[in-house]
């Protein structure tokens, strides 16, 4: 998911970079974007590699969440940061992250690292509880509201194949279905 507030974002120095493993991030168009992801069956070294360089893309994009299908691996695997680096514990590792209870409603603004430059109003529950490995293997739960609820709820649906503008109606998707269509037409988003 997209940063909400990229403007307070603190580029770190340049030095920081040099062992950074920044993917490109796959746009919208791109099939592997619509895929349902298949289940990781094995936390080894390469999937803990991916994991780092998944983390050092979502933070150089800069955004708070990123899921695997966006960097071109269709595996059920998600980072969320809501601080983008800046508070110690404020990364997450979801592997084979599930939802178990959606309740309540809330109406805000979102983007997309895979549709950027595009925001949006959508309508997403204010609570969920989502049941996961993390990445020394250990079952856990999490149970998120507002934004971490948001940023759940937008990697999930990546997880599945879905976008956030898959939930507009109307007037609203037509015109942004139309913009976005015509920049990859363009061959902007490569
Ligand atoms: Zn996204």
């Amino acid at each position: 998911m997209a940063q909400p507030a990229p403007s307070s974002f603190i580029l770190p120095p340049s030095s920081f970079f040099q062992t950074m493993a920044v993917l490109p991030i796959v746009k919208y168009g791109d099939p592997v974007l619509r895929d349902a992801t298949r289940p990781v069956t094995e936390i080894d070294v390469p999937l803990q590699k991916l994991i780092d360089d998944m983390v050092d893309t979502m933070y150089a994009a800069p955004g708070v969440g990123l899921a695997a299908n966006q960097v071109g691996v269709s595996k059920r695997l998600a980072v969320i940061d809501l601080s983008v680096g800046k508070r110690p514990g404020g990364l997450h590792v979801f592997v084979n992250p599930e939802m178990l209870e959606a309740e309540g409603e809330i109406t805000e603004e979102e983007g997309c690292l895979s549709i950027p430059d595009f925001v949006e109003v959508v309508t997403r529950p204010e609570r969920v509880k989502v049941r996961y490995t993390d990445r020394n293997g250990e079952q856990r739960e999490i149970r998120g509201e507002g934004l971490m609820a948001r940023a759940l709820c937008h990697e999930i649906d990546h997880l599945n194949g879905t976008l956030f503008v898959d939930h507009l109606r109307g007037f609203k998707k037509e015109r942004i279905m139309k913009k976005i269509q015509k920049l990859v037409k363009s061959g902007m988003w490569g």
